[in-house]
């Protein structure tokens, strides 16, 4: 089941990367102690998993906290614990912190810093979900923050 490098036949080691980012457009993703795996040579660096990608995306989605859009001829984002409407017009960019943890790996972080809303009712600090962000910026982030330390699927 072990990898193996393909320039030097060693096989390939479980480490960490202590932190890395990627960015799109507004949104940046920071990864702490990503597990993957590494020729003990520097040749190659691989994911753990070819289903690593999806699982880090879907776990971040799920876990920052996100505006519903309510409306049908015109759509609003509102507050996803209260329902309140949310000030589009002030926008900060906020910083929020998921922990993951693939299989038997040691557990690592991502952070999210995007768009983002304050509710003014519940005080809930939340990402404003446009379909850019959740389909474009969130997993080109990924990809680029991996593409950054040449780590292969
Ligand atoms: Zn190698
Ligand atoms: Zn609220």
């Amino acid at each position: 089941m072990a990898s193996k490098c393909k320039t030097c036949g060693s096989e390939l080691m479980a480490i960490s990367i202590p932190a890395f980012a990627g960015k799109d457009g507004p949104v940046v993703i920071t990864f702490s102690n990503l597990p993957i795996l590494a020729c003990p040579h520097g040749h190659e660096k691989k994911m753990v998993d070819t289903e690593f990608p999806l699982y880090v995306l879907q776990t971040v989605t799920k876990n920052v906290p996100m505006s519903s859009l309510q409306g049908f001829t015109r759509k609003q984002h509102v507050c996803n614990k209260c329902n309140t409407p949310l000030d589009q017009e002030h926008l900060e960019t906020a910083h929020f912190e998921v922990r993951l943890s693939w299989k038997e790996t040691q557990p690592f972080g991502a952070s999210l810093d995007g768009p983002s809303a304050k509710c003014s009712s519940c005080m809930t600090l939340q990402l404003i979900k446009t379909t850019k962000v959740e389909r474009e910026e969130i997993p080109n982030a990924i990809v680029n923050a991996f593409e950054s330390i040449q780590l292969k699927r």
